[in-house]
């Protein structure tokens, strides 16, 4: 689809920038192109008017191409002397300067010129040439083809190869998503065992603080918060068994509040309560630390002396009567006199059995309110155990 106006596009622009070189190289394809439409004047004109300047650049394949062109022209203008000549020009360049496509066309005029001449066996000769060099020019161009061959089917396998390391890359990248969603799966699991060991041990802790509760309401007097009857009776119980085990002597002490209706009565049950729970702090601060002491009932209470014999039993019993007799009981809005009075039992009459204990110390109070209260009576001696 190449037309004439083409090639002088292309050449004026060559001339408006100076591309001398690419200029003279399209003459050769326009030359081509008139040869082609067999308008031989136009094709020998421009070669011609190129050719010297071309031979002045020194660039022998393109000035061989030239001849070529002009050879064959003047084969088909049957100009067979002008034909040689021209073709004798490309044979006698240098071989390194030749191109096949020259001197196998180069080879194709002179066999036709020595045809022409009917020198059979030089036009012979020259065939020979040219079909060698056309095999040569034929060879070349099948290497360019299996070269651009070879680059196209490296260039798919190179694509091929990136292909593969583009998919081995997309595995990766699922192995790593999968690896953290794994990852992040073991962490929600120990999440949730640590959440579950936390309920539990909350659970187990605010289960445990019911039952602490519970069991201090169960064993414990609400008004005085000493150990109710229930509970001291436990208490006394084992500590009696131990002091028998380790034959330790073991006390048992009573005491009751004197006339403590007539405080009720006179003050309310308010001031009754505050000055019961008077009395038992008064009672606590004069006894050992390990003493039990519990509420047997109303404004009655016990006291167990483990390791402690009849008479140090009755000096803890005075030491109980007299922090009571000396409670300030202003604080309850009212202030009266406190007493108790007290009876002491011991193992070595009553023997180890807790009701045998009671029962003496219970025998001996009774003694003591009867001869006039606020006093601690012995159950061994059947005596006072102190003057007040
Ligand atoms: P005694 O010297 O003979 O022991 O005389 P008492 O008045 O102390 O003896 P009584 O058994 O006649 O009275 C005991 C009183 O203790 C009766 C009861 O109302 C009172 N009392 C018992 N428990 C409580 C209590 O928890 N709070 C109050 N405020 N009073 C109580
Ligand atoms: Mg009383
Ligand atoms: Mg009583």
């Amino acid at each position: 689809h190449l037309t004439k106006a083409m090639f002088s596009d292309v050449i004026n622009l060559c001339k408006s920038v100076n591309l001398n070189f690419v200029e003279q190289g399209t003459y050769i394809y326009m030359a081509e192109f008139f040869l082609k439409k067999q308008m031989y004047t136009d094709a020998e004109k421009i070669l011609l008017d190129n050719l010297i300047s071309v031979e002045k650049t020194g660039y022998h394949t393109m000035s061989a191409s030239y001849y070529s062109q002009l050879a064959e022209l003047y084969v088909f203008q049957g100009d067979y002397l002008k034909a040689e000549s021209f073709a004798q020009k490309i044979v006698k360049t240098k071989p390194e300067h030749q191109n096949a496509k020259s001197i196998a066309t180069a080879y194709k005029v002179l066999s036709k010129v020595f045809e022409e001449k009917k020198d059979y066996d030089k036009a012979l000769d020259y065939f020979k040439k040219h079909n060698e060099v056309h095999q040569l020019k034929l060879d070349q161009n099948n290497a360019k083809l299996l070269a651009i061959q070879k680059a196209k089917f490296d260039a798919i396998e190179k694509n091929v190869q990136i292909a593969l390391l583009d998919k081995e890359n997309t595995l990766l990248k699922i192995q790593a998503l999968l690896d953290s969603e794994a990852a992040q799966s073991k962490r929600l699991a120990l999440a949730l065992l640590t959440m579950a060991l936390v309920v539990f041990i909350l659970w187990t802790y605010k289960n445990r603080k019911n039952y602490l509760e519970m069991r201090y309401f169960a064993q414990t007097d609400e008004l005085t918060g000493i150990a109710n009857r229930h509970h001291f009776a436990q208490l006394a119980l084992s500590a009696i068994t131990l002091c028998k085990k380790t034959d330790q002597p073991v006390s048992f002490v009573i005491f009751d509040l004197d006339f403590f209706k007539k405080i009720n009565d006179t003050y309310g049950h308010i001031v009754g309560d505050e000055a019961l729970k008077m009395a038992v702090s008064a009672a606590k601060s004069a006894c050992r630390k390990n003493d039990i002491i519990g509420r047997l009932g109303g404004e009655e209470f016990g006291i167990l002396l483990a390791g402690c014999g009849n008479h140090l039993a009755a000096h803890i019993a005075e030491k109980c009567r007299k922090a009571i007799e000396e409670v300030n009981t202003s604080a309850s809005g009212h202030q009266f006199t406190l007493t108790a009075s007290f009876g002491v039992s011991d193992s070595s009459i009553c023997g180890y059995e807790f009701t045998q204990l009671f029962a003496g110390a219970d025998r001996a109070l009774y003694q003591s309110k009867d001869l006039g209260r606020n006093q601690v009576f012995n159950y061994q001696t059947n005596t006072f155990a102190f003057d007040t």
